[in-house]
């Protein structure tokens, strides 16, 4: 039955999302997700309810609606219903991987400096063509990653020529990526982050580092970054981590987080994240801001696999459930104005969501040293709406 509440919402979504026209009954929702788990760390909420959606927006989320005022009902029991996955560290190099991601319940993610000045239209029209939320940040060297290092030339970070290619895709260049690990950009590392942060000055966009073995210590990295400015791979091994030679979490870590600097993980393949060092971070309750999986083609079948796969390292180092679905929705979210509206169930909000399955077994997962464990249970994608809309998922 409908509680007194549920007509008041009702009535207030009738009119703001659904043109004024609906009334109580048949069709007032196009789609209900029902009796699922609803996770929503963006609204501190943990529990079984039914969510509507209509006009493509999160229409209502209570205990019990009622099916015959929604179009469809999908079931949801047993499942957790989550926000719609955002993943800020992926590289979208191919036009299908949006897509491969929809399937995996990302339905945001930002393509984390895979291009720079010379070739950035090759990314912007994949972001442009999906089907999801996608974002873009600019490498600094202009002819973005190269295997060989794109910054041991530092000739390379031409600022004009990074200036003028934010300032052509203003609307998806989000902020700028430098690699400063030691095989990129060799003793570069500083110097390349100093034009890093001349090129978004005008712009007053984020950088996003790239660290793990660095020529220069962490603290040096650190002290470049402004609030705002996101450090990826955070639990890469030594050297020049997050710990100091005793494997204590170095001070300038929680000043810089307490200024406003951001920690992100980027599982990656290479180099990224050690077991070791996450769990002795995790101890020190040094917690990353965002999850992201530095998502590539051959991450797709080694480490990285898919975005719920990497969430779920996180419950088998210990991270709560809720924690770890908002490290992949609201935090993600919050680091990118132009993401401000997803990673949340909030009433309004587009209707962007994952059914996800957690499922009990032995599970094993690797880290970038090769080392496997067995993790107790994993995170499974079974459905996908995006904007209100069912996703067709191939059969996994
Ligand atoms: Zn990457």
């Amino acid at each position: 039955m409908l509680t007194r509440r549920d007509v008041l919402r009702g009535a207030l979504i009738g009119a703001a999302a659904v043109s004024g026209a609906a009334r109580l009954g048949a069709g007032r929702y196009d789609l209900l997700i029902k009796g699922g788990r609803v996770i929503d760390p963006s609204r501190r909420i943990d529990r079984v309810a039914d969510l509507a959606i209509a006009g493509g927006r999160i229409a209502a989320v209570e205990s019990r609606i009622d099916p015959s005022a929604a179009a469809e009902t999908l079931d949801a029991g047993g499942r957790l219903v989550v926000p719609g996955l955002v993943d800020i560290h992926t590289h979208a190099r191919s036009k299908e991987m949006p897509s491969l991601c929809l399937a995996d319940g990302v339905t945001a993610i930002v393509d984390a400096g895979s291009k720079g000045a010379d070739e950035i239209d090759q990314v912007v029209e994949v972001a442009k063509s999906a089907p999801i939320h996608v974002r873009v940040l600019l490498n600094i060297a202009r002819q973005g990653i190269v295997s060989e290092g794109e910054l041991l030339d530092i000739s390379r970070v031409d600022v004009a020529a990074a200036r003028q290619a934010i300032g052509r895709h203003r609307d998806l260049i989000v902020g700028v990526k430098a690699r400063l690990s030691r095989s990129v950009a060799g003793a570069n590392d500083l110097e390349a982050l100093r034009r890093a942060q001349e090129i978004v000055k005008p712009f007053n966009l984020p950088v996003m580092v790239h660290v793990g073995d660095t020529a220069s210590p962490f603290p040096a990295i650190l002290a470049g970054l402004k609030s705002g400015d996101i450090v990826t791979h955070v639990y890469a091994p030594p050297p020049h981590g997050i710990f100091d030679d005793g494997g204590r979490l170095l001070p300038e870590v929680l000043a810089a987080r307490r200024r406003g600097v951001r920690f992100d993980i980027g599982n990656g393949r290479i180099a990224h994240i050690t077991w070791e060092v996450a769990e002795s971070a995790l101890r020190q309750g040094f917690l990353p801001d965002t999850i992201s999986s530095d998502w590539t083609e051959a991450g797709r079948t080694d480490q990285v696999f898919d975005f719920p796969n990497v969430l779920s390292k996180f419950l088998l180092l210990g991270l709560p459930l809720d924690q770890v679905i908002a490290r992949g929705t609201v935090n993600a979210a919050n680091t990118f104005p132009a993401f401000k509206d997803l990673g949340t169930l909030r009433v309004g909000a587009p209707a962007d969501v994952a059914i996800l399955e957690a499922r009990e077994g032995r599970f094993e997962f690797v880290d970038n040293a090769g080392t496997p464990r067995t993790g107790r249970l994993k995170l499974f994608t079974s459905a996908v709406v995006l904007g209100g809309k069912r996703v067709a998922r191939p059969v996994a």
